[in-house]
C-alpha cells in the first residue's frame, strides 16, 4: 500500500486495515500468521516530516526453541516512527544519535505494506519459548519434560557430583 506523501490532509490520514502477508516475509523462518495483520496507523505532515504512529495486531504461531512444540503468540505493538526526506538522507550520520532512529522516504511515497513488516519482525523474540520456565527436551527419553512423561530427571545424577560424594567420603 503506497501513500502519497502530497496527497495527505492537514488533519492527517488514518489507516485501518487488513495486511495480507506471506509466512516467507516474516524474519522468523518457521512462523506462520494465524490472523491477517490489522493495523491502524496515523500520518502527518509536519512540513516534510511525516509522523506514522500506528498500532499492529495479529497472532502468530512459533515453533519454541526448546522443546520444539508450536504455540500461539499474540502482537500487540505500537509504533511511532519519523520520515524524512531523501534530501536529508546524507546527513543521517550526522541527525541520528542512539536513541532515535531515522527513517527517509523516497519520491515522495511510503510503503505502509513495508513499515507494518518490519514493525511486526521487530516483535518477534530471539528465541521464542512457549512458555519462560518451558524445561525443553528430555536429553534421556526425548519427551516434553514440562507434559509429566518424563521420569528421568530423579534418576540422573551428574557424574561430577558422583565423584565429589566419595571425594567427601574419603
Ligand atoms: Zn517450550
Ligand atoms: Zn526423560
Amino acid at each position: 500500500m503506497i501513500i502519497d506523501l502530497e496527497r495527505i490532509p492537514k488533519e492527517g490520514l488514518h489507516v485501518d486495515r487488513y495486511f495480507e502477508l506471506e509466512n516467507g516475509e516474516l524474519v522468523e523462518e518457521e512462523a506462520i500468521l494465524l490472523e491477517p495483520l490489522h493495523a491502524q496507523i496515523d500520518l502527518c505532515k509536519q512540513g516534510q516530516e511525516i509522523s506514522i504512529k500506528g498500532k499492529i495486531t495479529t497472532v502468530i504461531s512459533f515453533i519454541c526453541s526448546r522443546c520444539l512444540a508450536p504455540f500461539e503468540f499474540k502482537v500487540d505493538a505500537e509504533f511511532d516512527l519519523v520520515f524524512l526526506p531523501e534530501e536529508l538522507f546524507e546527513l543521517k550520520e550526522e541527525l541520528s544519535d542512539d536513541d532515535l532512529d531515522l527513517f527517509f522516504y523516497f519520491q515522495n511515497q511510503i510503503n505502509l505494506r513495508e513499515i507494518v513488516l518490519e514493525q511486526l519482525n521487530l516483535t518477534f523474540p530471539m528465541k521464542p519459548l512457549c512458555s519462560p520456565d518451558c524445561q525443553g527436551i528430555c536429553p534421556v527419553c526425548g519427551q516434553i519434560i514440562s507434559e509429566g512423561n518424563c521420569h528421568c530427571q530423579q534418576n540422573l545424577t551428574d557424574p561430577r557430583l558422583e565423584k565429589l560424594k566419595t571425594f567427601l567420603k574419603r
